[in-house]
């Protein structure tokens, strides 16, 4: 349907089109027909829209009357041949139509006109008094001379005229307003221009002797009419009071050249011709004078809307929207000021580094706005808590710097941080209520005499607030030059790690774990090691903590774990260890919020052909602890497969009985930080009592870790723990020597070395 009334609307423009030039050639009675056809065209056309289109009434009520006024004068007009000046009955029908649109374009503009309607007014306004200025000296004046015409009719067609040009005026603004402009628009505007020249055309015939035929009159009223119809059933006619959707990029061009010839071409005018009398003289004077101050008012408008628009830009460049502190580009420019004047006034500025702690989890569980409440508040407490002179910036996130200039010694500068940590023992007054915040502050003082950027000088307290969140957060750390080192050493790390899976330098060593009493290798522990192509193996403690981090950790786990049980299938195979021995690979919480872990894990399973049971995946009581929910999802998949869980270094962390009972869990090991200490301490002795005991109430495997003396091991077996692994069985060792270990362990008079029995 819309396409429908989109191609008839389109067809009635090139229809009209056609017919106002054919108009031009044909003879006078079928020029007639012609004319006719454009008026009875023109009101069936309302009719179709109002009914198809559901225009409203005031849409197709204004074209109908347009279209019939512009009917009736033509009439009139046409049927004075011999006085084409036209009678005073024309020239009221001709004023009326130019009142009546000026009504209508006028509505359409006032709904139209987006954000910039001072802009769009002014520019307007500058273009209608051009052509006024154009249309008194060429037109009106000389028509006024005209004295074949009554004062009454030179006066009707004068206001006429002038009236014109507000239509012109509310034609720019039409086309000025940063509105996309739609076909109707479009229609519309050429419609009023073959108006606009009809008018001027009639305004030269009277000015004495015929210079424009009626022929050219009617061919563009026939025009116009058909324009008309184009506009009104063109299915866009319906947003033509909508100031939406707006223009991607106003034009702002066609607006430039259009205002400039509006001004050149009126003052070329007036430079070439001479005023006739003094009324002349009074309308270009006064013409002028309107011109020039409206020039004047939007020139000083465009340069005002320019220089908030960069201050504007210039602040939201250098301030942070949230709460209006200086950001990151403006702190590090004051910071730089501050060095600069540090030789002069003798003093050694601090910068502050301040993270507030666990603010994801506000922003997590309280929503972003609860977040923003608490960055707002924090940055009213900072700014309190420091002195007027020193300057508190958002760098991003939850990162505040303060720069305090005058400081002069680090203890003034721990003093100042002392201050801000102090700021927040008050809980904050956010909306979800009152909140307890903390943060971890770096403290860095600009030493004396040293050269120093203001980017390092960041730096460096930033560097001390990631020690000041390692040694437990909600505490100050001073920045020191060993610091930077250790972030060096760091950063060198975890980029040779991201490479060291590709590059093959890990390699896993097995360290068996035997049942004491049976005297048998019942299965392996698989440790990693990192042979760095510079030299040297890495031990785990150094790198996984980071592989954790850095999320390298879950690629380089899975292929732990499938080649842990690749070098099991090949032992059981060639029949170096029992058919029932079980291999155990480290897992970090990481891999275990992985996604993909289970199905990683099946893989190994499928690839290796090792029965799911034979596998164990260790893991710290930290799992349980924190996001358990999460972790409790993935172990019930992974048992649910076959495989078995154990718990690592058992009584180190924070786990309860309610979270063993709660999770499936297979085997504890007791941490060697107990096996160490069970000789000597009677304390340590009965903790570990009580673990076996609870380990066998909930029927699970006890294994001993870190078992390094007999006199350890034969405790541990009073106490029913037979299960063990440590130095004095054997260390963790390559691959190739697995076999080997395995067969000397076997050996009773080797075993009865060992356990020195
Ligand atoms: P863990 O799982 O508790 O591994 C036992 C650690 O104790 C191993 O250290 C082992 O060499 C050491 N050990 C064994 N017997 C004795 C003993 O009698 N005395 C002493 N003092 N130590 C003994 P390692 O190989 O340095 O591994 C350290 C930790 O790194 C492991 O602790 C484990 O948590 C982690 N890790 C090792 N490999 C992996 C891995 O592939 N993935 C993950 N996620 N973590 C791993
Ligand atoms: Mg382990
Ligand atoms: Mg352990």
């Amino acid at each position: 349907m819309r396409k429908a009334l989109t191609l008839s609307s389109w067809g009635l423009f090139v229809a009209g089109s056609g017919l106002a030039v054919a108009h031009l050639f044909v003879d006078a009675d079928l020029g007639e027909t012609f004319a006719d056809v454009a008026a009875i065209q023109v009101l069936l056309v309302c009719v179709a829209s109002a009914v198809l289109l559901r225009t409203t009434v005031a849409i197709w009520l204004s074209a109908m009357t347009v279209a019939g006024l512009a009917v009736a004068q033509q009439t009139i007009g046409t049927s004075y041949p011999d006085n084409i000046d036209w009678s005073v009955a024309a020239q009221t029908c001709s004023l009326a139509l130019q009142i009546l649109l000026i009504l209508c374009l006028g509505l359409v503009v006032r709904e139209r006109l987006g954000s910039d309607t001072r802009d769009v007014f002014g520019d307007s306004l500058i273009v209608g008094l051009g052509v006024w200025l154009v249309v008194w000296v060429t037109l009106l004046q000389p028509s006024l001379n005209n004295s074949s015409e009554t004062v009454l009719v030179n006066g009707l067609r004068g206001s006429s005229i002038a009236l014109s040009i507000i239509v012109l005026f509310l034609l720019a603004i039409l086309l000025f307003s940063d509105v996309m402009n739609t076909a109707a628009v479009a229609f519309i505007c050429v419609a009023f221009i073959f108006r606009f020249s009809a008018d001027v055309m009639r305004s030269y015939n009277a000015r004495g002797g015929r210079t424009f035929e009626l022929k050219i009159l009617d061919a563009v009223y026939i025009a116009f009419l058909f324009m008309i119809s184009a506009a009104i059933l063109h299915p866009s006619i319906l947003s033509i009071g909508k100031a939406n959707p707006r223009r991607q990029l106003p034009p702002l061009l066609t607006r430039l050249v259009t205002t400039t010839i509006s001004l050149v071409v009126p003052v070329l005018v007036l430079a070439i011709t001479d005023s006739k009398d003094a009324t002349d003289r009074l309308v270009r004077t006064i013409s002028v004078v309107v011109l020039a101050i409206s020039v004047t008012t939007r020139v000083i408008q465009s340069v005002r809307a320019n220089a908030v628009a960069q201050t504007t830009l210039l602040h939201n460049a250098l301030m942070d929207a949230l709460t209006g502190l200086p950001n990151r580009t403006l702190m590090l420019q004051h910071i730089t000021t501050a060095l600069e004047l540090s030789g002069v006034n003798k003093t050694q500025p601090t910068v502050l580094f301040i993270d507030i702690d666990r603010f994801k989890n506000i922003n997590d569980s309280l929503g972003h706005s609860a977040g923003d409440d608490v960055l707002t508040a924090v940055a009213q407490r900072l700014a309190n808590a420091v002195p007027s002179h020193a300057l508190v910036g958002r760098i991003s996130g939850d990162e505040f710097v303060v720069l305090d200039g005058l400081t002069s010694t680090t203890t003034q500068s721990v003093l100042l941080a002392e201050k801000v940590l102090d700021a927040f023992r008050e809980p904050l007054a956010v909306r979800p209520g009152d909140m307890f915040v903390s943060a971890s502050v770096g403290v860095a003082t600009a030493p004396a005499n040293i050269p120093m950027t203001a980017e390092d000088l960041m730096r460096n307290a930033d560097t001390a607030m990631y020690r000041a969140k390692d040694a437990g957060r909600n505490c100050i750390a001073l920045f020191d030059e060993s610091m930077l080192e250790r972030i060096t050493q760091r950063l060198l790390v975890e980029t040779a790690l991201y490479r060291a899976l590709e590059r093959k330098e890990l390699r896993l060593v097995h360290q068996p774990i035997v049942d004491v009493e049976l005297g048998l290798v019942i299965g392996f522990e698989a440790l990693m090691r990192w042979d760095r192509t510079e030299g040297g193996t890495v031990p785990p403690a150094e790198f996984i903590p980071i592989a954790e981090e850095t999320g390298t950790i879950v690629p380089i786990g899975s292929w732990a774990i499938l080649d842990a049980l690749t070098h099991l299938r090949h032992w059981i195979d060639s029949g170096s260890c029992g058919l029932h021995a079980t291999m155990s690979v480290n897992v970090s919480p990481r891999q275990l919020h992985d996604p993909n872990f289970v199905s990683v894990v099946k893989e190994a399973l499928m690839r290796s052909g090792i029965p799911p049971h034979q596998l164990w995946l260790e893991m710290t009581e930290s799992v349980m602890v924190t996001e358990p929910e999460q972790a409790l999802t993935a172990l019930n998949r992974l048992v649910a497969l076959g495989v078995r869980i154990a718990i690592d270094d058992f009584g180190t962390g924070y786990s309860s009985l309610s979270l063993l009972q709660r999770f499936p869990i297979q085997r504890i090991k007791i941490d060697r930080a107990f096996v160490h200490d069970i000789v000597n301490n009677r304390d340590t002795q009965s903790l570990v009592r009580t673990i076996i005991a609870m380990g066998q109430a909930l029927n699970l495997e006890l294994v001993a870790e870190g078992v390094e003396t007999p006199e350890q091991l034969r405790i541990l077996g009073e106490m029913n723990c037979t299960k063990a692994q440590g130095f004095l069985i054997s260390h963790p060792v390559p691959v190739e020597a697995v076999p080997s270990t395995v067969v000397a362990l076997e050996d009773l008079s080797e075993w009865n070395r060992i356990t020195q029995k």
